[in-house]
């Protein structure tokens, strides 16, 4: 389903050049569930933007089954993110001003389906009463299950979580790691990042990072 080969992405920060992703080579296959461990600052977030095609690489192709992601049209890509692709981030990334429920609708296709389904999603992750509150009026767990709900409204086929679980507390990282294993026995292909490993041992393959490169394990 994805390949990349030899993917590098260098940063330019004020005075210097930073190499996130050093040559980075990956196969995923459809329904696979692969976890990216390694310490923090060795490409995690950034690798995970370039297979969500939000980050393009400085060298190296992302495919996404026949297509090579970086050669599309920017609407191309965007099409191709908004059907295929949920993500997760590290932070979130609601919307400040929107309540939950159009957290949910804000990338999808808007189809009549959608709505109904962001309602039930948010329903199962317990955020019934939450529909109308925005992020401020909720609890960090809240946000991120809204968050986890808004990646999985469209159906993608594949789900990218930047460390889903990492600001949660034990009931609420259950509750998502729960999300991501339904996901995955539905059919879906998943990507996790974590620094701790020990959430996501249900993976089928993990893959050790540092600095920008995939350590032989
Ligand atoms: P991780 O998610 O594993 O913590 P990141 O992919 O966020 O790692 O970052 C990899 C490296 O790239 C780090 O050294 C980080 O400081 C650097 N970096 C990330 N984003 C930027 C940016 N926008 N500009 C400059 N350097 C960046
Ligand atoms: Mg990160």
């Amino acid at each position: 389903m994805l390949n990349l080969a030899d993917v590098r992405h260098i940063y330019h920060p004020p005075g210097g050049e930073v190499a996130a992703l050093d040559g980075v080579s990956l196969s995923v296959s459809r329904g696979e569930m692969v976890l990216v461990r390694g310490p923090s600052g060795c490409g995690k977030s950034t690798l995970l933007m370039t297979i969500g095609a939000m980050l393009r690489p400085t060298a190296g192709t992302v495919r996404f089954e026949d297509t090579d992601l970086y050669q599309l049209e920017p609407h191309q890509r965007a099409a191709h993110r908004s059907i295929n692709i949920g993500f997760v981030f590290q932070l979130f990334h609601l919307v400040p001003y929107l309540d939950a429920i159009n957290n949910v609708l804000v990338g999808a296709a808007s189809t009549s389906e959608d709505e109904p389904r962001a309602r039930q999603l948010l329903g199962d992750f317990g955020l019934t009463e939450r529909i109308h509150h925005r992020p401020a009026e909720m609890s960090i767990g809240e946000r991120q299950r809204t968050a986890l709900a808004r990646a999985l409204v469209h159906k993608p086929a594949l789900l990218l979580a930047d460390e889903p679980t990492g600001n949660l507390d034990p009931e609420n990282a259950e509750l998502v790691c729960n999300a991501l294993v339904d996901f995955r026995s539905e059919g879906g292909t998943l990507i996790v990042v974590s620094h701790d490993g020990d959430e996501f041992a249900m993976a089928d393959r993990t893959i050790e990072m540092r600095s920008g490169r995939i350590r032989d394990v």
